[in-house]
Formats: structure tokens, sequence, C-alpha cells
């Protein structure tokens, strides 16, 4: 079972779990994912801005946001597809 593990470049996603700085810093806010890559260079790792955190970032499998951000695609909920891109309400613009 792929499970959400089928996101892909172009998804609408958002982190939903992971480290809790970075979970209370852009948890829930929605971003299009820009890449999908997997980081094989030993010796790497994923660093907390705020703590210092730090986890071995090898061989696991990150997104790229829009600012260049690396998210752990486990961290990650992927949005169900818009089935209807033109049902937003139009607002009414009143006439002054
Ligand atoms: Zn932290």
């Amino acid at each position: 079972m792929p499970e959400s593990h089928d996101i892909q470049r172009g998804d609408l996603v958002a982190v939903v779990r992971g480290h809790e700085c970075i979970v209370n810093s852009v948890g829930g806010i929605p971003f299009t994912v820009r890449q999908v890559e997997t980081l094989a260079v030993p010796g790497v790792f994923l660093v907390c801005q705020q703590c210092r955190y730090a986890e071995r970032a090898a061989g696991v499998r990150y997104v790229c946001d829009e600012h260049g951000n690396y998210l752990p695609l486990s961290w990650l909920m992927k949005f169900p597809p818009v089935e209807e891109p033109g049902t937003v309400e139009d607002e009414k613009t009143l006439a002054v």
C-alpha cells in the first residue's frame, strides 16, 4: 500500500506531523510540491532552526516547497485533488 506516499510534484499538501517546532510554524499551511527527491548523501541532517534538533536526512524522501524548504514526505498530508476548479463563488463588487 503506497498510503500517502504517492505525493508528487504539483500536489497540494500540508505538514500534519513531525518535529514539533516545524509543525508549530508551518503545520496545516497548504503548499504546492515543487519537487520530490531522496537525499542520498550520507551525513546530511535536517536541522530545526529553532531548537537545533537534527535528524538524519539520508535515504528519506523529501518534498521541496516553493521557498526551497525540504520537508520529509512522511510528515505530510495530501489534499484531495480539486475536481471542479470553477466553483469558487464570485464576490459581487458594489459600484460606488
Ligand atoms: Zn525544534
